[in-house]
């Protein structure tokens, strides 16, 4: 794989590789990428698909090559949001705090003096699910840039700067997406350093992560968001309370139709079918949403005229009324309407999303990554289908390439064994839950912990983890008590360990020996979803296909569910003992992984 990837480098081609667990992709293409850079000068980036994955790389696979190779210029640079921003710790009043926020304030104070990437992921401390951090956190939204008294010692210019002296820039696809969506509109504005080269990691979620990153999405959240810094952002006393008052007009009919939306008021994802008879049916709750912020935007307008720092609101507020306009009225059958009600991330509020997800992705991929870029490799453990990678290269627009495919070095019939508990009920019937807590007890018994228990949304997740609290001998880790590095850490340091996490745990983890004997998993809420989208998708396609115009791949949704379960780098023991998946979810993914030669047992 190391020599291809350097061919391709030098050759300035395309390469695809489906690197089976345990090959040792990453210092495959780590290692030539080094080479190339170092011989030519120019520089290469490395994306992944998670941040787990991210950090993994820069903080193992690096050190090590640099055991070998001594100091390397190597750095990483993650989304704004997971920088902390000077300015607005300094402008933060920790009288104002209360309870758990006055304690994470301390903790991130201490830090921010010592630290010198901002990077919030070496808090070790501090939860996941700190509330405070969005408050202080670098993202654009709020930044004065230049203006800021910070802008010349801020964590996101310092960022910005190694990486341009960087030869390799380790980034995650999100970062990757929202760059290109970035210079898509304004070319010069770009984030991401110029490269000759990219690499995809977990090539497998590129498809899906630029579907979200090109999709649009409107949310109580970031309406929330925008009204707490319209009340910031107005200096002007005279005008902060014509303002404020119009801003609370907004609050008020946005509250009016979140609650009018369709579906059960409970965490779910809808398509959102009849958006014009809601339109017809609703049209005074949304007319009167559109109204208030088209008054804020003029309010706002002519505040901005006489300070400068108003105008970002003043836009941002336009992009919500133009991006809620396209949300409830467009008529394309480019993308797909959903609405979503999740729950935030601490506490019991529910979250209501409007979002547009563009169903094919391939021509802006074509035209901005595979034409843009001399050499592309795209690699992940579980990328083709039927040996072959068709479908990847049609869904992401990839017309020449080069293609391999390197086994696994796991024997998986011997050295794993998938459990898929026949006798568990739908996971739509009220025994279902119960049902799958026997079991996973059961399995977790047999394999004196020693597992990941995996769920598809933070409910499933924290409801499991407090039924199970008290019927387990085994220590219990839970996602979102600490940053993820430390769970992974006191994951591997705690004899017979039980972590119960979400999704950012199903892939880009390397826990090796038998410290990590079982993954369990509920994976039916990702294919229930996976699946409207494809029957949604599909329907396209078939109008489509009369014209002759467009095919549809299936294989997409089986993808990152068998990737988190049978094919998880690094979920597989390296040693020569068992591993056994137990799958909650009998009535969807039974099939799935009869391909992967695991051995089966009921
Ligand atoms: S430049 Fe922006 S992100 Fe940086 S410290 Fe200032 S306000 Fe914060």
């Amino acid at each position: 794989m190391a020599l291809r990837v350097e061919k391709a480098l030098i050759e300035g081609t395309h390469l695809v590789v489906e690197a089976g667990t345990g090959t040792g992709k990453t210092l495959a293409y780590l290692y030539p990428s080094l080479r190339f850079s170092l011989i030519t000068g120019r520089r290469i980036i490395v994306s992944t698909g998670t941040k787990s994955l991210q950090e993994q790389l820069f903080y193992k696979d690096v050190p090590f090559l640099e055991s070998i190779l001594g100091p390397l210029n190597i750095c990483y640079m993650k989304g704004r949001s997971n920088y902390l921003c000077r300015q607005k710790l300094q402008d933060m009043h920790p009288a104002s705090l209360s309870g758990a926020e006055a304690l994470h304030f301390k903790i991130i104070q201490e830090w921010a003096e010592t630290t010198e990437t901002g990077d919030r992921a070496e808090i070790a401390a501090l939860p996941e699910k700190s509330t405070l951090w969005g408050r202080i956190d670098a993202r654009t939204d709020a930044c004065s840039g230049k203006d800021c008294a910070h802008f010349l010692d801020c964590y996101v210019s310092e960022m910005r700067r190694r990486a341009a002296e960087s030869n390799i820039v380790i980034i995650n696809h999100h970062l990757f997406f929202t760059d290109l969506e970035i210079k898509m509109k304004a070319p010069d504005a770009s984030v991401l350093p110029a490269a000759c080269a990219v690499v995809f990691d977990e090539a497998h979620e590129l498809e899906h992560i630029a579907s979200d990153c090109f999709g649009v999405s409107v949310s109580n959240r970031r309406v929330e968001d925008l009204i707490l810094d319209v009340h910031k952002g107005t200096s002007d006393a005279d005008r902060r309370a014509e303002v404020s008052k119009v801003a609370g007009t907004v609050v008020d009919r946005f509250a009016l139709l979140w609650n009018a939306m369709p579906g059960k008021k409970e965490p779910d994802r809808i398509v959102f079918d009849g958006r014009p008879e809601f339109v017809v049916a609703r049209n005074e709750i949304y007319s009167g949403v559109l109204s208030a912020l088209q008054l804020l935007h003029g309010v706002l307008k002519s505040v901005a005229q006489d300070d400068e720092a108003v105008a970002s609101l003043v836009q941002r507020t336009g992009q919500l009324f133009s991006e809620l306009r396209y949300l409830m009225e467009s008529t394309s059958d480019s993308a797909v309407f959903w609405i979503e009600r999740r729950l935030a991330a601490h506490g019991t509020a529910l979250n209501t999303f409007i979002q547009a997800t563009p169903i094919d992705v391939s021509e802006i991929l074509a035209a901005s990554v595979f034409e843009t870029y001399d050499t592309t490799v795209l690699t992940s453990a579980t990328l083709a289908v039927q040996k072959g990678f068709s479908h990847v290269r049609k869904a992401l627009g990839i017309v020449d390439a080069e293609e391999i495919i390197v086994p696994s070095l796991f024997d998986y019939p011997t050295q794993a064994l998938l459990y898929v508990p026949k006798d568990i009920p739908d996971p739509r019937d009220d025994g279902f839950f119960d049902s799958a807590k026997a079991h996973t007890v059961e399995v977790l018994r047999i394999c004196h912990g020693r597992a990941f228990c995996l769920f598809t949304s933070y409910e499933m997740m924290q409801k499991m983890h407090v039924a199970l609290k008290d019927a387990l001998p085994h220590p219990l880790l839970l996602h979102g008590t600490m940053t993820r590095n430390e769970l992974l850490y006191q994951f591997r340091t705690t004899p017979h360990a039980v972590l119960f996490g979400t999704s950012s745990f199903w892939q880009g983890i390397d826990v090796q020996g038998e410290q990590l004997s079982c993954v369990i998993s509920t994976g039916f809420r990702l294919l229930c979803r996976a699946t409207q989208f494809y029957r949604r998708a599909s329907k396209r396609s078939r109008t489509a296909e009369a014209t002759g115009s467009l095919t549809i791949r299936f294989p997409r949704p089986l993808l990152p569910s068998s990737k988190g379960l049978a094919g998880s780098s690094g979920l597989l023991p390296t040693a020569a003992c068992w591993s056994c998946s137990i799958d909650a979810s009998n009535t969807s993914t039974t099939g799935i992984y009869s391909s992967k030669a695991c051995r089966r047992t009921e």
